[in-house]
């Protein structure tokens, strides 16, 4: 252990946690006997949007029913629960307690969108009904303009994509009139632009006498929409605890480092490590696995153009681009399954793929994890593929589970393992990170560093999590156009002039971090934004 612990975790990316006995006085929640607990909760402040950050399984969604109302606390009395004097008295001094008087007394306004949006498709209504009947404020509209969802009016709620599904959640959270707006996982399934679309509309929320709250496991976006930061940390499945709330920078950089000081807690052993931009690599010629020569394709509707191109062992290749512009079908071209109408894509000869579709409806198969990982070709008893995916990814537990029963993240989890897993040479993740945790996200991602580094393969990631692509890609490929219409994209390019492309489109600039080398959005308008772009012309890169 880390010599400051006394309790040992199955979990090893969250190794090893103090529980004081003092915390026993502070369980707001327990399951039921054996059952999951939540020890305190993260405290709200008036006027202030509150980030809430951590492992999947250490109790974010449970603390937002909470603060919902969707859930009361029972003070870890299952069988004989508390009634709200009791738990008001419980809050009792700090901001909580307010906070639930007056939701005891039906005077606490609240709008929540839940984690699960799919839940919303078992509603027989059209987007424009479900946009209107939430409406409190009269914004639908305007908020149905800004996120693109007026030409979806008429399309019913199970129509739609993932990512629609999400806007029209939020669209409906945020139209509204609450005094607390509570966000669980806002961004999944969204791009870039939709994610900072939704998170301006979330900071719009942020006003004297208001309460915001999220969930997020996109730093970027956290960074971005909140104030404060609570992080919530333990043992997955079994406890979390709330740990207290802090500024955003110090409270991110706080869980990059994998300790709280203020606690005198480490939950994780080591920091997640962010570089500054090596300079860019000159490949040797011989060096290259697949290269490609001006690719078009058209699917219905859509049309795309893929620059001239080639990929090295050795190198990482990130993808960027909003969602319907093509990338998808240019890495199943890469894969061979579909043709392009013109060009042509040369493989070195013998060369092993390994490819981890974004969509997991596409895998059927018929029995357990285990059998799956066996089919798969990967070794379930290799020492190191335990230790860098199975635990950090927690599948060792899933291992006799049918793969028919598993839910999306644990799908997802899986297919990462089995597509990471095993010997090739040129692996295509289109979209890992869907579903992951900050923790698996890292876990994921320093796996994909190593395995490119140290066997000389290549690595091309399709990822929106703009935070996640900068700790691993070492060369961008950015798809420009119209979606669902037209793509065009780059041949890779160093991260710089990649990353510069990508975000003058978007208006958007990027600082480092100084403690930890994160990169930060910068406030539109602010001074640093207006002097990187019109002084320095660097959208990304400055420390
Ligand atoms: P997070 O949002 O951080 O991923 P959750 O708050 O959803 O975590 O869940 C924390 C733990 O509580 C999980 O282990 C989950 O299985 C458990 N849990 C959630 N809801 C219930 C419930 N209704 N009954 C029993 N256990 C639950
Ligand atoms: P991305 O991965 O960037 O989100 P995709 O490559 O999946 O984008 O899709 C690009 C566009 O092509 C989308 O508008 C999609 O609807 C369309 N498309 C994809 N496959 C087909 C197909 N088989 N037939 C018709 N249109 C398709
Ligand atoms: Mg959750
Ligand atoms: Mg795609």
């Amino acid at each position: 252990g880390c010599g400051i612990c006394i309790k040992k975790c199955p979990y090893s990316a969250i190794s090893i946690i103090n529980l004081p006995e003092k915390l026993s006085k502070s369980l707001v929640h327990r399951y039921g006997p054996n059952a999951f607990e939540l020890f305190r909760l993260p405290t709200p402040k008036e006027g202030r949007s509150l980030g809430i950050l951590g492992s999947n399984g250490v109790g974010k969604s449970t603390s937002l029913k909470i603060l919902a109302g969707v859930l009361k606390p029972n003070l870890g009395r299952f069988e004989s629960p508390p009634d709200w004097d009791e738990i008001i008295d419980f809050f009792k001094g700090s901001e909580l307690q307010p906070y639930f008087e007056k939701m005891a007394n039906g005077r606490l306004r609240v709008s929540y969108k839940p984690q699960a949006v799919d839940s919303l498709r078992k509603y027989d209504l059209r987007v424009g009904e479900a946009l209107q009947r939430a409406d409190e404020r009269n914004v639908s509209r305007e908020l149905a303009d800004y996120l693109n969802l007026s030409s979806l009016k008429d399309r019913l709620l199970k129509q739609l994509s993932g990512g629609e599904l999400q806007k029209v959640a939020i669209a409906a959270a945020l139209s509204k009139d609450a005094d607390v707006y509570l966000l669980d996982e806002p961004s999944s399934y969204l791009d870039i632009r939709e994610r900072l679309r939704v998170a301006n509309l979330i900071k719009e929320q942020v006003r004297p006498g208001k309460y915001v709250i999220i969930v997020e496991h996109d730093l970027a976006v956290l960074d971005y929409v909140s104030d404060l930061v609570s992080i919530i940390y333990g043992e997955p499945g079994v406890y979390g605890i709330v740990g207290i709330v802090k500024g955003v920078r110090a409270g991110i950089n706080s869980y990059i480092q994998g300790y709280i000081r203020e606690e005198n807690i480490r939950f994780r052993e080591y920091p997640i490590e962010f570089h500054e931009r090596p300079p860019p690599v000159e490949w040797p010629s011989e060096s290259v696995l697949v290269k490609w020569g001006t690719i078009h394709k058209s699917l219905g509707e859509f049309t795309l153009r893929v620059e001239e191109g080639r990929v090295h062992r050795g190198e990482v290749v990130g993808v960027l681009g909003p969602n319907g512009i093509g990338k998808t079908t240019f890495v199943r071209i890469l894969a061979g399954e579909i043709e392009p109408d013109e060009g042509w894509v040369e493989r070195v000869q013998n060369v092993r793929l390994s490819y981890k579709p974004q969509f997991l409806g596409e895998v059927k198969f018929e029995g357990t994890v285990r059998e799956f990982l066996r089919s798969s070709e990967v070794d379930t008893s290799s020492p190191t593929i335990q230790a860098e995916l199975m635990k950090p990814l927690r599948v060792h537990s899933l291992l006799d589970h049918y793969m028919q029963d598993l839910s999306g993240g644990e799908l997802q989890r899986v297919l990462i393992v089995a597509a990471l897993g095993r010997e090739a040479d040129i692996y295509l993740l289109d979209e890992p990170m869907a579903y992951l945790d900050v923790e698996q996200r890292y876990a994921v991602a320093k796996v994909i560093k190593r395995l490119t580094a140290e066997k000389g393969v290549s690595t091309i990631v399709v990822e929106h999590d703009i935070v996640a692509i900068d700790f691993l890609a070492m060369t961008l490929m950015v798809f420009r156009g119209i979606p669902g219409k037209q793509g065009e994209a780059s041949s890779p390019m160093d991260m710089r002039k990649g990353m510069n492309l990508f975000l003058k489109d978007m208006s958007l600039t990027f600082r480092r971090d100084p403690d930890t080398k994160r990169p930060r959005i910068n406030k539109p308008g602010s001074w640093m934004d207006r002097y990187q772009k019109e002084v320095l012309k660097e959208y990304y890169y400055v420390v």
